[in-house]
């Protein structure tokens, strides 16, 4: 059986931001385009924080107001409590309503002609000539689609990319997330907690959200469990999270980047699928985004030329790697000796970075969305940085131009 009208030149597994943004960009270049979405909402349920940088709403590039909160800093705990602040009162990120941002992404895709079909779920792909059949399930039943490329933009545990034999990410974290009320929430910064023995292998947050409201949470790598940590973290923490009134939990996994392969025969990757998140804070949705539009503009030029071939499609993770790559092998590499420190070496770093030359560095060149060549600066400010560099770390990316 053969729904949704038959033949697309492309088809989307999965309608949260990284496969809306591919959709639009698609369907704006004049190709035929069917965006499925699993769920029968977009953008619910809700698996994130909403923090990202105003680059972020540029390159998402919707209409609709999705800023609920904005913050200039943050304030980064050790273990023992000790504080350090950043931020010189300049709004650093914003907090969005994320739910409403995957809607209009989805909504925008519509608008320039891409057919959304919600609760529609891509369990399997066949080969079939020179394009691919996939099988959609839904509550009314099996349908088959005939297409040329397939962009799997579904999330962390993609069946896409399982289906095409490409690889997983490496290291996954576990993340734990609420929304609720606080008894004293500093409106102006975000608070991140971060010691091997509150959050191994990652850290704890809280965002404001305006009027007493925070989304809080913790993720961690390995056998932890975030919950456990939270917990701990609650109890160390008992002044900053007194009042703590929760009213809606969340919580996922973050995929992490490492190099990997992306495209196979009429097969994309984009967003969580192909690991698009930032090593150093899990933020996705920027990279995501880039990542749709990047393999939407290699698709349209493969299209043109019939030839869905993986070599055909191999410039989308060059132009990614142009675009991001460097900055994320340098947050990876940021990342191995984030998770090589103690819970001294966080006490340490807290007060090395109270040195007023290196917060006035911070502050003036620090970027969320491109943290990896910061360290490099800041070794030249204070060599004492490269003690807390380990063995084979030593020789990363971190420290070449
Ligand atoms: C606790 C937590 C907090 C986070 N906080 C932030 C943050 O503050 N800022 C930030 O930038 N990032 C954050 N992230 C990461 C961010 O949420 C993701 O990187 C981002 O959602 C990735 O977008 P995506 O479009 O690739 O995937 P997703 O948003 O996961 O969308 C994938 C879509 O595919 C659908 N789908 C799945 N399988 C199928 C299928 N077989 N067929 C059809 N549809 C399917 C899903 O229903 C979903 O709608 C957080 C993540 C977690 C877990």
């Amino acid at each position: 059986m053969t729904g949704f009208g038959g033949y697309y030149d492309a088809v989307v597994a999965g309608a949260g931001p990284a496969g809306s943004a591919a959709a639009r960009h698609l369907v704006q270049s004049g190709a035929r385009v069917l965006l499925l979405e699993e769920h029968r909402k977009v953008g619910s349920p809700v698996h994130c924080s909403g923090l990202v940088t105003p680059r972020t709403l540029e390159e998402a590039n919707v209409e609709t107001d999705l800023v609920l909160h904005k913050v200039s800093g943050a304030r980064i705990y050790s273990p023992s409590g000790n504080e350090l602040t950043l931020g010189d009162g300049r709004t650093r990120a914003l907090v969005i309503d994320r739910a409403g941002l995957d809607q209009a992404l989805a909504s925008a895709a519509q608008r320039y002609g891409a057919h959304l079909e919600l609760g529609a779920k891509v369990t399997a792909i066949e080969s079939k000539g020179t394009g691919l059949h996939v099988i959609v399930e839904r509550h009314s039943g099996t349908s088959t689609v005939t297409t040329k490329l397939l962009i799997g933009a579904d999330g962390a545990h993609s069946r896409v990319a399982r289906l095409a034999g490409l690889d997983g990410p490496k290291e996954r974290v576990i993340g734990l997330g609420a929304e609720g009320t606080l008894s004293n929430v500093d409106e102006e910064h975000v608070q991140v907690f971060v010691g091997r023995s509150l959050a191994p292998g990652w850290f704890g947050w809280t965002i404001p959200l305006g009027n007493g409201r925070v989304r809080l949470g913790l993720g961690t790598s390995g056998h932890w469990k975030p919950v456990d940590g939270l917990k701990r973290l609650m109890e160390a923490f008992p002044e900053h999270f007194k009042g703590w009134v929760p009213s809606q939990w969340t919580g996922g996994t973050i995929p992490l980047w490492s190099r990997r392969q992306t495209v196979a025969d009429n097969i994309m990757l984009v967003g969580d699928a192909a690991g698009q998140v930032k090593p150093t804070s899990g933020g996705g949705i920027y990279p995501g985004l880039v990542g749709g539009r990047l393999a939407a503009q290699t698709a349209i030029q493969a299209l043109s030329k019939s030839d869905l071939s993986r070599k055909s499609l191999a410039n989308y993770p060059r132009a990614w790697g142009k675009a991001l790559g460097y900055e994320f092998q340098k947050g990876a590499d940021l990342r191995s000796v984030y998770t090589s420190l103690n819970d001294g070496d966080f006490e340490r770093l807290v007060r090395l970075f109270g040195n007023k030359r290196l917060l006035r560095l911070i502050n003036r060149e620090g970027d969320i969305d491109f943290p990896g060549g910061m360290f490099q600066r800041l070794t030249k400010l204070a060599p004492i940085l490269w003690m807390f560099v380990r063995g084979p770390l030593r020789y990363a990316s971190l420290w070449k131009q």
